[in-house]
């Protein structure tokens, strides 16, 4: 695309009708998305009900990949007969005359039990497995990297519910609590292949009624962990984590599943590990060219464990890296792992244009419901999946290096704009020009 002046790409993105091109995305990977969208088991009264969940879920979607900041904006955006239009023939129904108004969604998402997206999401992440697009990104053609990283939602002045967390803040000389803040937090298990990164499971962090200690991360890890390998049993994961997981119990959990882990180490969090790798490092003289040093086999209570230390010269900053692996460190696999130890930042990177619009239709939630908010923030994980993968797993879009703002309005556009095509509705991948992600 080199060359290519303002004008030529504006004129080829004029061409594309691309929320076409969007279904035909969400269909080529996901047949079955409708179904399930319209499957949720729904706990409102059956009487009331105008909408059906599909509408409903596939609205939300369409707020999230179109990125509009508001739940009440959404209603002023999707007001036209165009967009009504084309979500009665995404979802094939011919009577649709009115998209449901967002306090109607949110009535919806307080009562849904959230159980229910997950449900979908790990549809479409087994379906991303089965159609085998993303075998590339193993790591050393084996393992699937499993970012794990948790991050705040939203934070309040005053209680917001009986789950939230709190936090003190005391006067250094008094001791006194001068402020309290009450938040939200969450830890995300996010699959990264390539410049994409998946959410694959969450974890709310949370606590419970009358608890005696908060819910922190590493126990809402456990929960996740869990979790991850009842419904993955056989899948080779690899979990990428900060220092806070390098500890004997994650150790431990990842022997039991049989999973691999590279995480973050810093001198503070096990002081004997890097006393060990401090002084063996000079010894077993294990290096490769690339400024890699490690050293395998330091037993720390029942673990043996490896260490790998990188000094890099990145654009002329000296760079250091270390982190702690249960995978044997070779010559041929240093730069592997470090690779792989260092894509975590993806998930945070990531995170800032989700959690935008997370925080976007929580803000707008009049009461503030913790079990809408929740719905809301794996809705926001789901049409994240969609939106990678249009932008990323699709050569046509892909070509446009456009930014996620402007897919996003593009997107929006062309939902106000263009109406769709058999093909575009059809499951067909004829022509599909999706490459191997
Ligand atoms: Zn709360």
């Amino acid at each position: 695309m080199k060359g290519e002046t303002r004008k030529q790409k504006r004129e080829k993105q004029k061409e594309i009708n691309f929320f076409g091109e969007f279904i035909r995305i969400k269909n080529h990977f996901f047949k079955d998305i409708n179904s399930r969208l319209k499957g949720v088991k729904d706990k409102r009264h059956q009487s009331y009900i105008e909408y059906t969940p599909d509408i409903i879920l596939f609205s939300m979607i369409m707020k999230n990949i179109t990125s509009i900041e508001s739940m009440n904006q959404m209603t002023v955006e999707f007001n036209s007969e165009k967009c009504i239009n084309n979500v009665s023939k995404v979802l094939g129904y011919e009577d649709l005359d009115e998209l449901p108004h967002h306090d109607t969604i949110n009535d919806f998402l307080k009562k849904l039990n959230p159980c229910e997206i997950e449900k979908i999401r790990k549809y479409m992440i087994k379906e991303l497995f089965k159609k085998r697009c993303l075998e590339d990104y193993r790591l050393l053609d084996k393992y699937w990297t499993i970012a794990v990283d948790a991050t705040g939602i939203v934070s309040f002045s005053d209680r917001h519910c009986e789950h939230c967390l709190k936090r003190e803040y005391k006067n250094k000389e008094t001791g006194e609590v001068e402020n309290t803040v009450y938040f939200h937090y969450v830890l995300e298990a996010k699959l990264v292949v390539g410049d994409m990164v998946f959410s694959i499971d969450t974890e709310f962090i949370e606590n419970e009624k009358n608890y005696e200690k908060q819910d922190c991360e590493l126990k809402a890890f456990k929960r996740l962990a869990a979790r991850l390998k009842k419904n993955y049993k056989r899948l080779p994961i690899c979990v990428l984590g900060d220092s806070l997981y390098a500890v004997d119990p994650v150790f431990k959990l990842c022997k039991e599943y049989n999973w691999q882990y590279i995480l973050t180490f810093k001198e503070g969090r096990t002081k004997s590990i890097w006393s060990e790798f401090e002084g063996l490092k000079g010894l077993e003289n294990n290096n490769n060219s690339k400024g890699c040093t490690w050293v395998n086999e330091i037993t720390y209570k029942d673990n043996l464990v490896n260490i790998l230390e990188a000094k890099l010269v990145e654009n002329g900053v000296e760079k250091e890296f270390t982190f702690i692996t249960n995978i044997t460190i070779k010559e041929k696999n240093a730069d592997k792992i470090l690779y792989a130890g260092r894509s975590r930042w993806k998930i945070e990177n990531e995170g800032f244009n989700n959690q935008k619009n997370i925080k976007n239709n929580i803000e707008h939630l009049c009461c503030k419901d913790y079990n809408a908010m929740k719905n809301h923030y794996l809705l926001v994980q789901i049409a994240d999946i969609l939106r990678q993968l249009f932008e990323c797993g699709y050569e046509l879009i892909r070509s446009l290096r456009a930014s996620i703002k402007e897919i996003s309005s593009r997107i929006l556009e062309s939902f106000r704009r263009d109406s769709l095509t058999p093909e575009d509705i059809a499951n067909s991948n004829k022509r599909m020009q999706i490459r191997c992600l």
